[in-house]
């Protein structure tokens, strides 16, 4: 039976090792404050005390961790996965982190003999409960061919996008997109309210045109309620537009759409809204209207 170490059970990691022990695997995870813990152990899993003890006896180890300081100290960290890992472990990394940081990770990883993945993943809470994530995946040909059948667990769009970090450039355009859709969908809805349109009506027509999109069809009740309960936590998205912007002037493109929603985006983590769902942009477009 392939053991799976499982380290960070927030919102998206404690559904994804959740779904893999009902699949069959022997999952033992560790998170940082211990409830989450318990709540995997409910589900299936076993519960390790330390990320040493989630790695040493693990095949795979998979990280679902906030930020790239969070994954570069518990796999490269005096007691992190690599100082624990067993020959030929396949590191499976599903955060969102800068692809630089993932790069660095992916050197120091293949030096002590350990396979590495960056994959990436989109589809929200929802997503991950139900085990249809779709997983944009950097690293070789080899570590793909051995970790599809593990993401497939969580998955259902899994995709090799290139190289160590290549996963992490296709989830930055990722939330580059998810931002700015937000905003428009956002600025829509308060247009339809100051209109005294049938929002609920709108929504469903506009949803099954060209202007339809995830985020109408998945987020667009919650705006229209003012339920900001994440879901994916404003605070995260900040962080991911940062690595936007950063790898966007990296490569020398302009994104003026992206910066204007980034700045936006801060503006509400800076007032103190971070921990409130992405789609509360809309509180904001509420206000710059006087509404
Ligand atoms: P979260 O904050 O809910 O979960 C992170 C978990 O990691 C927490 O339980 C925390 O206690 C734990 N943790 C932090 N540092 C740790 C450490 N050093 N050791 C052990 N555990 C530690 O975040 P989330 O929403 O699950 O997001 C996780 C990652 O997935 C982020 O990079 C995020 O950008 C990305 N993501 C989130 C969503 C979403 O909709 N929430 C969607 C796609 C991708």
């Amino acid at each position: 039976m392939t053991t799976v170490g499982f380290i960070g059970l927030g919102i998206m990691g404690a559904p994804m090792a959740a779904n893999l022990a009902k699949a069959g695997y022997d999952v033992i995870g560790y998170n940082r404050s211990r409830p989450a813990v318990d709540e995997l152990v409910k589900q299936g899993g076993r519960a390790a005390g330390s990320v040493a003890e989630a790695v040493r006896e693990s095949d795979v180890v998979i990280t679902m961790l906030p930020d790239s300081p969070d994954v570069s100290e518990v796999a490269l960290g005096d007691d992190g996965i690599l100082a624990n890992a067993k020959d030929d472990l396949l590191f499976i990394d599903c955060s969102t982190i800068r692809p630089d940081a993932t790069r660095t990770i992916a050197d120091a990883a293949t030096a002590a003999g350990v396979r590495v993945l960056d994959a990436p993943v989109s589809g929200g809470q929802a997503g991950a409960v139900g085990g249809t994530l779709s997983i944009m995946v950097g690293g070789t040909p080899d570590g793909f061919a051995a970790a599809k059948p593990i993401l497939e667990r969580v998955g259902t769009t899994i995709v090799h996008v290139g190289p160590a970090g290549a996963g992490q450039t296709v989830k930055a355009a990722n939330q580059l997109i998810v931002a700015g859709t937000i905003e428009l969908v956002a600025e829509a809805i308060v247009f339809l309210e100051a209109h005294g349109v049938d929002t609920d009506a709108a929504v469903k027509v506009l949803a099954g045109g060209l202007a339809g999109n995830a985020i109408l069809d998945r987020k667009a009740a919650g705006m229209l309620k003012r339920d900001f309960t994440p879901g994916f936590r404003l605070e995260l998205h900040h962080k991911d537009l940062g690595i936007v912007q950063s790898a966007a002037r990296e490569a020398g493109v302009a994104i003026p759409l992206g910066a204007v929603v980034s700045q936006l985006v801060a503006a509400l983590v800076n007032r103190g809204d971070g921990a409130l769902d992405h789609s509360s942009l809309l509180k904001l477009v509420s206000e710059l209207s006087g509404r």
